[in-house]
């Protein structure tokens, strides 16, 4: 027997189930941050926006400006601002705003400043330097506002566009002049956060939901495959009902003929669930009646299993699903509100949807060579650096030094020197350290200028305006230390499940210390 059709079902079946990860696409794979047996997790539950439903980010974000775009310009502003396009390589995900300046910041695992752009413009390292010097960002959050979710990606790239409209054409916004960039800042996220409760947005999506959303025929048959394994599955949405009945309707419409509708994908569900707020307040459920949409009038304190639910907290959910809080998956995208404050709060196991992750391996397998090259390189400029500052310690030294401390040494020896001969032997010395330093200066030098080369080629690969979401500074970026903090998993989709076994012992890569190594 060679092929899996000739096989016998139940050993079809079983074949299937034991995963086949191995055959994965490396995009298509989940990766590991923290060990976690799957056999041992009975519930999983998932968010929807950007999680279970992928919108098509091109179409989202143009109906995001648009209707944005139209409450800033019944406030007075200029309708040129009608022109800005959709950029979504421009605005990523793990970017921070300064309000203040009308920047955007990419930063590395540690919150130092790597990139800055004022507007559309690429700050100079020097121009970076004095305003960011190497300080943190921390500190001034009323400043700083981090973009977290695919969601706000818009608004980045209309902010950016606003900033330069101010540089640019102050008078495009009449006598009044301009706003400043953290009004300019608060007045974009305002209109798009209205954008987003008022419906303009989403009465566009519901007109024509197929144009929105990328669906995954993959998807029904994964959520049957985690079901037929014994797992209970939730959803966690902050979409109202409306909407997600809209969304959900669609996405798994007609895929099994075993599930009436998309309800019953799911043991538990809740939505307009408010999170982050979900995890931390005591907000009870309202019971939605599916026919009409319409809510209790009563609050009821622990949700049952075959209904759907509006508001409600996790501890009450906790309670309805019986188990204790680590045998919880929760599959999200957004890094703060689905990822960090459950995992803080609910103690609930995480994995985080990054659907960059499918755009970016395939640039990360073809540039494994330079990808190689920089991270040993780089290591070795780091090594060289090092003997650089001790080379220049010893050399301040030999130059402090005079001639007679040489001969007092000297002086009880059997030939002392004399002041001449410790003059022409400290020349001799210090000519030699300069010389080694001058050598590893040009060594590191040339060893920097390489990986700054390099690095530039691989970053432009990725994304011509901030390289890799994941990376920043030959390390990680400060949003791919929040994943890996955070997520226990991440993957590209939820479909990928369908290619591991509901039973893998998820096994994270061993980090070393620094002083682990030999
Ligand atoms: P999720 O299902 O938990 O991912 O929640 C996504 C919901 O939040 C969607 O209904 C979005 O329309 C909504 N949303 C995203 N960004 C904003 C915002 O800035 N203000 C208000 N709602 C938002
Ligand atoms: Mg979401």
């Amino acid at each position: 027997m060679s092929s899996e059709q000739e096989l016998p079902d139940p050993i079809r079946r079983l074949l299937r189930n034991v995963g086949h990860e191995h055959e994965t696409p490396r995009a298509r794979r989940i990766f590991t941050n923290r060990d976690l047996d799957f056999e041992q997790v009975p519930v999983v539950g998932f968010d929807m926006d950007y999680t279970l439903a992928r919108y098509r980010q091109a179409e989202l974000e143009a109906i995001s400006l648009e209707t944005t775009v139209d409450k800033l310009v019944v406030q007075g502003w200029p309708r040129v601002l009608y022109e800005v396009q959709p950029d979504p390589e421009f605005a990523i995900r793990g970017l921070v705003v300064d309000k203040l300046r009308g920047n955007l910041l990419k930063m590395d695992r540690h919150g130092y400043v790597g990139r800055v752009y004022h507007g559309r413009t690429m700050l100079e390292r020097s121009q970076r330097k004095s305003i960011y010097r190497s300080q943190r960002i921390g500190g001034e959050r009323a400043r700083f506002s981090y973009v977290d979710t695919l969601f706000s990606l818009p608004e980045v790239t209309l902010y950016a566009a606003v900033v330069d409209l101010i540089d640019s054409q102050p008078q495009a916004w009449g006598p009044g002049g301009p706003p400043d960039y953290a009004t300019a800042w608060t007045a974009v996220r305002a209109a798009i956060d209205e954008a987003h409760q008022d419906d303009s947005i989403k009465s566009r999506i519901k007109a024509n939901v197929a144009a929105y959303f990328d669906k995954d025929p993959d998807l029904a048959p994964t959520l049957h495959k985690l079901r037929s394994a014994g797992k209970k599955l939730f959803l966690l949405t902050n979409s109202l009902f409306p909407y997600t009945n809209t969304v959900m309707s669609y996405i798994l419409g007609g895929e099994d003929d075993a599930y009436e509708d998309w309800t019953s994908y799911f043991d538990w569900c809740v939505v307009g669930s408010r999170k982050p707020g979900f995890f931390t307040d005591t907000e009870p459920f309202w019971e939605i009646d599916i026919a009409t949409g319409r809510k209790s009038t009563k609050p009821i304190a622990t949700p049952s299993k075959g209904r759907v639910y509006e508001g409600g907290n996790q501890m009450g959910l906790q309670r309805a699903l019986g188990v204790s809080p680590d045998e919880i998956l929760y599959v999200g995208d957004h890094i703060y509100g689905d990822i960090v404050q459950s995992k803080k709060t609910s103690g609930w196991r995480t994995l985080l949807i990054a659907d960059e992750l499918e755009r970016e391996m395939p640039v990360r397998d073809d540039y494994h060579v330079a990808l190689e090259e920089i991270l040993t390189l780089s290591e070795l400029w780091e090594r060289l650096s090092e003997e650089v500052s001790d080379q220049r310690y010893l050399q301040r030294g030999l130059e402090l030094l005079v001639p007679a401390e040489i001969s007092r040494e000297y002086h009880a020896q059997a030939q002392p020197l004399t002041e001449a001969q410790s003059a022409a032997l400290l020349d001799q010395i210090r000519t030699r350290a300069r010389e080694r330093l001058k050598r590893l200066r040009a060594h590191e030098d040339s060893v920097a200028d390489y990986v700054k080369q390099r690095s530039v080629e691989v970053d432009r690969a990725f994304n011509r305006y901030w390289g890799s979401v994941f990376a920043e500074r030959y390390d990680s970026s400060f949003f791919g230390a929040q994943l890996e903090e955070y997520a226990c998993l991440y993957t590209s989709r939820v479909s990928n499940f369908l290619f591991v076994s509901p039973h893998r012992y998820f096994r994270a890569p061993h980090g070393a210390m620094p002083h682990w190594s030999l």
